[in-house]
């Protein structure tokens, strides 16, 4: 009787891609994804730590599964396992705790378990020796139009507020050869965007290449030359890495999508000295320029966090005016959560959390005020838009363009998974409204 299992994922890009990737290695040993609504014999939880919210979740999809079926094995890795391993390990829902370097070896783990071998808890030591975890090839994503491809692990920045080093452990770059490899075999299954990710993206090879980091645009260079109508999309990037020689040398590469997660966190100088951050307002405003310089409509998207430790109307008042200034597409909005362990956690100055909330309101409002500018300024502008959905019965086609915009125009002509050239017209609940540019049709 075949085995089945089912798959819980929280978190970022390569939480997501990890999950595929164990995916495809469990249904290697035959195991089958379990029916919605069925129990399976087997559950994965791939957690999450970034924030207290996070960890809470994890606790619940552990709960969940061991509730879905009291028979079968759990398993907890990731991040949430690697920060908090006693916490973990003490809840009986969970059969085998392991933490973030180590996934690959999951399967084992598993089949050890089925064997009689009893509870399993391993966090990972992330002895820098052992390099890259590979969990061998993802060969498809759900999605038919986008496939994430992880490339790095990893972070040695250690910002003041953050877990993810420890969650996540020093940089650990995949070999370039394999990650080629991949992004070939994605394009010949259909895929027509790839989306690099990491969990510092622009560290790739820094830990060969003795901090200095152009390793990604070496990778980049390579799925360019790559045949075929396809482009390439950047995960999020950090302004603690790169400075406008890196972003000059990732702006040859034609395919190389004009968007981009570029992670502020703070609009105040002060602040970002405080959470370790190594650029200032100024600096940062000068990489949007330079973007901006490249083309006009670039997509970003940034994350601030509202109430770190300190801030004051003055710090805040910076960050509100920054998210104007920079006209961000997207703004991603975090209260600051307190991290164990983290520099931050024993800051003087904890912002009250009516305050935080009170703050967050306000950016948020903002955020999406400048995100409609945003839209409203590439009004008569054409953009290639990667076809994901179409509602024929409506008559409308949905896609994400080049800078990120999501877009939703009139007509099914163009299949999935293709790209349509359209005008964009007006602004449109969860994006922009546009119409498919004459003479377009399907291929
Ligand atoms: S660079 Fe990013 S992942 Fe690394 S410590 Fe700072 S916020 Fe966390």
């Amino acid at each position: 009787m075949k085995k089945t299992v089912a798959f819980y994922t929280l978190g970022c890009r390569v939480n997501q891609y990890e999950t595929q990737a164990l995916r495809e290695k469990m249904a290697g040993l035959g195991f089958l994804p379990a029916a919605d609504g069925e129990p399976a014999d087997v559950y994965i939880i791939n957690t999450c730590a970034v924030t207290a919210v996070s960890d809470r979740k994890s606790r619940q999809l552990i709960r969940r599964a061991r509730r879905e079926n009291p028979d079968g094995i759990v398993a907890v890795i990731g991040c949430y396992a690697q920060t908090r391993p006693e916490e973990a390990t003490a809840m009986p829902q969970a059969d085998i705790v392991l933490g973030s370097g180590d996934k690959s070896r999951l399967p084992e783990l598993i089949a050890g378990y089925a064997a009689g071998r009893g509870r399993i808890a391993e966090v990972s030591s992330f002895e820098a020796s052992a390099g890259y975890d590979s969990l061998g090839a993802v060969t498809s994503m759900e999605s038919r139009t986008r496939a994430y491809i992880k490339i790095e692990d990893g972070c040695d920045r250690f910002c003041a507020f953050c877990v993810i080093p420890y969650a996540r452990g020093p940089v650990r770059s995949r070999p370039a050869g394999e990650i080629v490899g991949e992004a070939e075999r994605l394009l010949a299954r259909g895929h027509k965007e790839l989306v690099l990710t990491g969990i510092n993206l622009a560290l790739y090879g820094s830990e060969r290449t003795g901090g200095g980091a152009y390793g990604l645009h070496d990778v980049v260079g390579q799925i360019d030359r790559l045949g075929g109508r396809f482009r390439i999309r950047l995960g999020s990037l950090e302004p603690t890495v790169i400075n406008e020689d890196y972003i000059k040398r990732l702006l040859v590469y034609e395919r190389l999508c004009p968007s981009m997660h570029l992670s502020l966190q703070s609009g105040s100088t002060r602040i970002l000295k405080e959470m370790g951050r190594s650029y200032t307002h100024d600096g940062y405003m000068g990489l949007v320029r330079l973007l901006r310089a490249h083309d006009a409509g670039y997509g970003l998207s940034t994350d601030i966090i509202v109430g770190f430790p300190g801030e004051d109307d003055g710090d805040f008042g910076e960050s509100l005016a920054m998210v104007k200034e920079a006209g961000f597409l997207h703004t991603h909005v975090f209260p600051y959560s307190k991290r164990e362990g983290t520099r931050a956690a024993a800051m003087g100055g904890q912002i009250p959390a009516g305050a935080k909330s009170e703050r967050s309101r306000r950016l948020i409002a903002e955020a999406e005020a400048a995100s409609w500018a945003f839209i409203d300024s590439e009004i008569g502008r054409a953009r290639t838009v990667l076809v994901e959905r179409r509602d024929q019965a409506a008559g409308i086609s949905e896609g994400l363009s080049e800078n990120n915009i999501r877009v939703f125009f009139q007509g099914c002509e163009v299949p999935e998974g293709d790209f349509a050239e359209v005008r964009i017209c007006a602004r449109a609940e969860g994006g922009a409204l546009g119409e498919l540019c004459p003479g377009q049709g399907p291929g």
